[in-house]
């Protein structure tokens, strides 16, 4: 792959040909069989992995559930400092885990970076709030009594996370319930397992270096039968997954039904409105980088463009026209714009997804297609595709992963665009391109996004670690990263304390004995 040496990056993040799978810290185990990791980059075998069995999972909760009880009784502040200590190791590494993930994965280099960046951003912030994890204080209804919340350590957490950012979840994850007393059991997609055991080296040395004992950072491997270890299991109090919709609905039930908790953050379905305020060039950039970048496979990635109708054609040009200029093929060249898919069934979901548009009544104005040849071996990679579309069509109420932009008019006043732009199942992410000042409250106010993330004049794609992030509807509910996400990772207790000698009860109830 241009510019880089794989096997110095592999070499310098500890890993080898074969890889174990299981893992409690510094001890890797594994019995099951492997998992080939394949780039879609130039479709070479990178490494294998060794998926977990039902043993081995064992283990790692027995070592999981030893090391809470050490982990949990240590202040906060310690446990923060071990996270000061991995963002730095992060920062040390930031080349060859950026370069991992843009090679197993296929997202652009800058992408790659930007993803240990957000890494090093959350375990900050961590940092911070292990020094804020506050609860509140409240006056008591009954005389010399005091009334507070706190918040205590909660468990094991278990981490499902989805190929398309095979890093970064966990870490939002992972740093945040570490300081929150919580130990961690992650399993990574079946698709980015080498990003999985890269962040598993990473964190164990510095474990080891603080005389850590095992089973705070757990790894496992494998495909859904191995997730659904954790989803089923009542030793893990809280699931956090993070995938398409189909998945979030099959964890929620499984979690549901031994009344754990779960924090889904599943997929969406977002739209940029374009009112006849907005300014032309942002909403280029925006919309291009929000359709394209990651070629498509971003929870947050533009799928539609509702433009008013006054500016339909402009903006419609400009958009097609910044098409031309895109560069596509190996994501490790700087020089390109969009990498390929995750591999070749990804492929075939986009091609039927242009053959659906167009049997609806769609109809393509920047063509797709495959590409074959010189570069383009893995067979992953795809032309960015647009069509017009109505917003009801079927295939574009889905989600598809890949970049197919869906462009739809609206006429009269903003409230139009709004209801076109929740029309949808799903709620991630939002934005609007106006510069006028009513239609962008309109669009922030109770009757306008109904998603978890509504953004003006800035596309729909990307978000800082320091918001909660995450949507409502088929989105799943759940919020992580910044603000007050941390109190999912923990439990809250509500204490009374009486320091009379009488025993009043609460509402006045007279109880003589
Ligand atoms: P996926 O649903 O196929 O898999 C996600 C993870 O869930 C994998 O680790 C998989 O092994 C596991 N899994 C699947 N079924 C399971 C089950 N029944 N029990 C336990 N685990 C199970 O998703 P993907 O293709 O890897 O990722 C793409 C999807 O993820 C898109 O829909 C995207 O929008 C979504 N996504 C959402 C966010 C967000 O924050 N909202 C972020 C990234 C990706």
């Amino acid at each position: 792959s241009a510019g880089i040496d794989i096997k110095k990056t592999l070499d310098q993040l500890g890993i080898k040909e074969t890889n174990q799978g299981t893992s409690t810290g510094n001890t890797w185990f594994s019995s099951g069989d492997p998992i080939t990791s394949i780039s879609p980059v130039d479709g070479e075998k990178i490494a294998s992995v060794t998926t977990t069995t039902k043993e081995d999972y064992e283990k790692v909760i027995a070592s999981a559930q030893m090391a809470f009880k050490t982990w949990r009784v240590m202040t906060a502040p310690q446990r923060g400092e071990v996270v000061r200590q991995f963002g730095e190791e992060l920062r040390r590494l930031k080349e060859p885990l950026g370069q991992l993930v843009s090679y197993e994965m296929g997202k652009s280099y800058q992408e790659g970076l930007g993803e240990v960046q957000e890494m090093i951003d959350i375990c900050d912030f961590a940092v911070g709030l292990s020094r804020q994890l506050h609860g509140l204080t409240m006056h008591s209804e009954r005389p010399g009594h005091r009334m507070y919340e706190q918040y205590h350590s909660l468990g094991i957490v278990g981490i499902i996370s989805a190929f398309n950012f095979p890093v970064a979840v966990w870490a939002w994850n992972t740093a945040l319930a570490w300081v929150c007393g919580d130990v961690c059991v992650w399993k990574p997609s079946v698709k980015t397992p080498l990003c999985g055991v890269a962040c598993q080296h990473i964190i164990a040395k510095i474990l080891k270096d603080n005389d850590l004992p095992e089973g705070i950072s757990c790894l496992i491997n494998g495909d859904y039968t191995v997730g659904e270890m954790m989803t089923t299991d009542s030793r893990v109090p809280l699931i956090s997954a993070t995938g398409s919709t189909r998945m979030g609905r099959i964890v929620a039930s499984k979690v549901g039904e031994r009344l754990g908790k779960s924090l889904l953050e599943l997929g969406g379905n977002n739209a940029i409105i374009v009112t006849p305020d907005a300014d032309l060039k942002m909403t280029v950039i925006g919309a291009v980088f929000g359709a394209v970048g990651t070629a498509g496979q971003r929870c947050t990635s533009t799928r539609r463009l509702i433009i008013h109708e006054s500016m339909y054609d402009k903006v419609k040009d400009a958009i097609v026209d910044a098409y031309k200029q895109l560069n596509i093929g190996d994501p490790l060249d700087t020089n390109n714009h969009v990498g390929p898919l995750i591999d070749t069934d990804a492929v075939k979901m986009y091609e039927s997804a242009l053959k659906k548009v167009v049997e609806e009544g769609g109809k393509l104005i920047v063509e797709g297609g495959v590409l074959s040849g010189e570069g383009y071996e893995s067979g992953c990679y795809v032309k960015p595709a647009i069509a017009e579309a109505e917003n009801e069509f079927e295939i574009v109420q889905h989600e598809t992963f890949a970049p197919i932009l869906y462009l739809m008019k609206y006429s009269g006043e903003v409230e139009n665009a709004i209801e076109l732009q929740n029309g949808v199942a799903q709620g991630l992410s939002s934005a609007i391109m106006t510069n006028n000042l009513r239609e962008s409250e309109r669009f922030l106010s109770v009757t306008g996004s109904d998603c978890g993330i509504a953004n003006v004049n800035i596309g729909t794609s990307g978000a800082e670690i320091g918001g909660a992030f995450g949507g409502e509807k088929d989105t799943g509910g759940g919020r992580e990263s910044g603000s007050d996400a941390w109190k999912v990772y923990m439990r809250r207790q509500t204490n009374t304390i009486n320091y009379t000698t009488e025993l009043p009860l609460a509402q006045g109830i007279k109880f003589d004995l």
